[in-house]
């Protein structure tokens, strides 16, 4: 995948020939842990590397991350590899103490982002700053709250801004920890297309094996860049074990990506049909899991029918909801026709779902 998106603020400084890599373990554990991955990643795609120091834990009594001394190892690791660092603050003092370290880019956490307060608290503290900060998504799917954090820190004077994708938090579990909803950050993307958009499929998939394939839907949709943890051995990591790679796996994936330049004069209709193929797909797949969902309740239904002996086929609804998705169908676009056809299919695959569990 080419990246011909032009490069701008920050990022145009960096001057990459690929989209940015962020790469590091979920949270810093040992001097020797932080450090031996940090030479594993120097010399490659990433540009900086991330630990978290604070660690914002769903439960108390989880471990909560080794504090200000990791600040001096992620020092050590700007010393010996170069590589440029990268940590989650979510209070004034950490602020502080991040800067004192002399930390390169410092990111608000998903927990914070839902705080306007916190969020004002960070600027504040941060304010004229010239490092660069960016603003993950709040956990739930709120765009107004994502760019309202963007506001404040805009407000505070600090330029080197962005935004990180990594997902929102569901009550229904699907196959994502947290399910990308790509429409708000397409949304998002359309409405500042020069605030450098980055992805995190660590934090979206939950699980190493679907981390790739994330990636690549993020690159298609021209994300600037990837946020990835990662572990020389993820599965003892102290936290977020199941979601790590490792620097020899992220190293393989960003030859796999095909994330490096390629020139091509026919580069801009190539992304931009890309783009729009990628958000297609995006679409597909959420019809599939919604009609999946949609089969499943259909399923219930057919076990409380069979509790009851009734009957399947219930023409007064049935007549009913195709008259309200006709209606519906008309106020986004869709034809009378198109509706009757994909309806009249939804209802066979229902009717065949119900048949099965009450015949058995
Ligand atoms: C993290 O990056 O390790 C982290 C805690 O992320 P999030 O705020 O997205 O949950
Ligand atoms: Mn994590």
């Amino acid at each position: 995948m080419e990246n011909t998106k032009e490069l701008r603020t920050w990022l145009d400084d960096l001057k990459l020939d690929h989209p940015l890599v962020i790469a590091g373990p979920c949270s810093a554990e040992t001097e020797e842990q932080v450090l031996g991955i940090a030479h594993q990643l120097k010399d490659t795609d990433v540009s900086y590397y991330r630990a978290g120091i604070w660690k914002p834990r769903t439960r108390p009594g989880m471990f909560e991350g080794v504090g200000a001394l990791g600040l001096k190892w992620l020092q050590k690791v700007k010393e010996e590899t170069g590589l440029k660092t990268a940590t989650e603050v979510a209070n004034r003092a950490h602020v502080e103490l991040a800067l004192e370290h002399d930390i390169d880019l410092l990111w608000i956490g998903a927990r914070s982002t839902v705080s306007p307060f916190i969020v004002q608290e960070i600027a504040d503290a941060l304010k004229g700053t010239d490092k660069i900060v960016l603003v993950k998504n709040p956990v739930n799917p709120d765009l107004a709250l994502w760019l309202g954090a963007v506001e404040r820190l805009a407000t505070a004077d600090i330029k080197n801004l962005g935004v990180i994708h990594r997902g929102f938090s569901t009550y229904d579990k699907s196959k994502y920890r947290n399910n990308p909803e790509w429409q708000l950050a397409i949304e998002l993307q359309t409405k500042f297309p020069d605030l450098p958009l980055i992805n995190d499929p660590s934090h979206i998939t939950g699980k190493r094996d679907m981390i790739f394939d994330v990636s690549q839907t993020a690159l298609d949709l021209n994300f600037d860049g990837l946020m990835i943890e990662t572990h020389s051995n993820p599965d003892a990591a102290w936290s977020d074990a199941a979601q790590q790679v490792t620097p020899k796996t992220l190293i393989q994936m960003m030859i796999d990506l095909k994330i490096r330049k390629e020139s091509d004069p026919e580069a801009e209709y190539n992304t931009n049909l890309n783009n729009l193929r990628a958000q297609i797909d995006v679409v597909d797949n959420q019809l599939i899991e919604m009609m999946g969902k949609r089969m499943k309740i259909a399923d219930s239904i057919g076990g409380l029918k069979k509790q009851k002996n009734v009957a399947v086929l219930q023409s007064k609804r049935w007549n009913e909801i195709l008259g309200n998705m006709v209606l519906e169908g008309e106020q986004n676009g869709l034809s009378e026709e198109f509706i009757l056809k994909m309806f009249k299919a939804i209802h066979q695959e229902s009717i065949n779902h119900q048949e099965k569990v009450i015949n058995g």
